[in-house]
């Protein structure tokens, strides 16, 4: 019978690459901690109609990427293409947002039927971040500075640029809409097929095409810019004043636009060149709309989220994971004999105790002292610790440097641990 299968693009992330995972995570963490976010943990899955209501009925992931299903009492349910709109569901519904200021994120796994490639996937996870009650351009500052701060831990600096724009609020957009589609009506033949489709639903993404000829269309086309109302423009204007203050680099590009409809004024991008065509590693913009939209009371907000299948490609690319996060065991403990197992799974407590930080393995299984000590070398830890029929006997133990040509050294049991941690203090 043929094996069953992973689902084509959601992937499974093995043991050798959940360290630089963990690695990315616990560095993403770290940001957020040190800026005063708190963790958000939302459902995975949500009533189909949320996504409609807030992404929008004729975007891409709302028109052919979601997986939606009937529940068994027919409900429409929806696994979530993306986080914004379940943390705001969540957030109203537990009354996080009533006259008062939040930053929250959260990170999980979204769903999206797009056509798998390198960097796109059918599961993935991002990390999101959205910050309610505050409309002023200081939190849109605060997000791309603390985004940059965290390029910087990573070592991606200088891998990684920002483009920023600003799309108005939606009466602007409504007009900038009106005199884009009528000009491009005169080139209709000659845009491209996803184009052709977008002027007549989702004029704005006409922007975003990669197709040359259709940009070459563009470079005549009415500028949004010049549709910005007044309050948008100095919104943005005081945004770049706080970058340009804080030392953060931008491009603006007045064709970014967003894929969501909920997005209104500021729009920003984190590309980078390393990963060919998938080249945003994180993305967002301020939804001053959102939450009135769903049912709550008017709140500003503003959020990005960041793809982590891409950063991880990133830094596997540019190879930036330190060796220290192989996630492999420092030391292991070997054992031949009954007695000597019993006596070995005591010094791996004490080991443990003794050396906290430290990854101890216990070998498990027996075998001959050749084999365990094949395995002691696979497991890529740094020290073998022998437990033999003489070590018992004597009660001693001897440690033995397996990435080094530095001597084993046969030692007091109760020697073990200072020893074992001068030793791995000075690698
Ligand atoms: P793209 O233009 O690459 O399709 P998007 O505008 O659809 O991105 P957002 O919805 O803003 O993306 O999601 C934010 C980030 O999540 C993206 O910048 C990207 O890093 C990541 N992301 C989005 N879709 C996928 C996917 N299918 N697979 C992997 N990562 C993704
Ligand atoms: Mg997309």
């Amino acid at each position: 019978m043929a094996k069953i299968q992973a689902i084509r693009g959601m992937n499974d992330i093995l043991p050798d690459q959940t360290a630089t995972w963990q690695y990315l995570e616990d560095k993403v963490r770290q940001v957020l901690d040190s800026y005063g976010y708190d963790q958000i943990r939302m459902p995975v899955v949500e009533q189909t109609e949320l996504f409609r209501r807030s992404i929008g009925e004729v975007t891409d992931i709302v028109e052919k990427e979601m997986y939606t299903f009937a529940d068994r009492n027919g409900d429409s349910l929806t696994l979530r293409p993306e986080g914004t709109a379940g943390c705001v569901r969540a957030a109203e519904e537990h009354g996080l947002l009533f006259n008062q200021t939040r930053r929250l994120w959260y990170t999980g796994p979204m769903f999206r039927h797009e056509r798998p490639q390198k960097g796109r996937y059918r599961q993935f996870h991002q990390v999101g971040v959205e910050c309610f009650g505050m409309d002023g351009p200081d939190i849109d500052a605060e997000l791309l500075i603390m985004t940059a701060r965290l390029w910087r831990s990573l070592g991606l600096a200088e891998h990684t640029r920002l483009e920023i724009n600003s799309i108005g609020t939606p009466g602007s957009r409504q007009s900038f809409r009106d005199a884009l589609v009528t000009y491009l009506s005169d080139y209709r033949d000659d845009l491209d097929e996803d184009s052709k489709r977008r002027l007549d639903t989702n004029p704005l993404r006409i922007l975003d095409s990669k197709n040359p000829e259709t940009q070459q269309i563009l470079d005549q086309a009415p500028k949004l810019d010049d549709f910005l109302d007044e309050e948008s423009k100095a919104h943005f204007e005081s945004l770049r004043a706080l970058l340009d203050a804080a030392g953060i680099e931008y491009i603006v590009n007045p064709r970014l636009v967003r894929g969501l409809d909920y997005y209104g004024k500021t729009v920003f991008e984190w590309i980078t060149d390393s990963l060919g065509a998938q080249g945003t590693v994180c993305a967002g913009g301020r939804y001053d709309g959102l939450v009135e939209q769903l049912g709550g009371k008017s709140t500003p907000a503003v959020g990005f989220a960041m793809g982590l299948e891409r950063l991880v490609l990133l830094l596997e690319t540019l190879e930036l994971v330190p060796d220290s996060v192989s996630g492999n065991p420092d030391i292991y403990v070997t054992a031949m004999g009954e007695t000597a197992v019993k006596a070995a799974i005591a010094l791996s407590e004490k080991l443990r105790d003794d050396l906290p930080g430290r990854a101890v393995m216990t070998h498990c299984g027996g075998g001959s002292f050749k084999s365990q000590m094949k395995k002691a070398d696979r497991s890529g830890a740094s020290v073998a610790v022998i437990l033999g029929e003489n070590e018992v006997n004597s009660g001693t133990v001897t440690l033995k440097p397996l990435r080094s040509s530095a001597p084993q050294q046969e030692v007091e049991m109760a020697e073990a641990a200072p020893l074992l941690t001068q030793w791995l203090d000075a690698q």
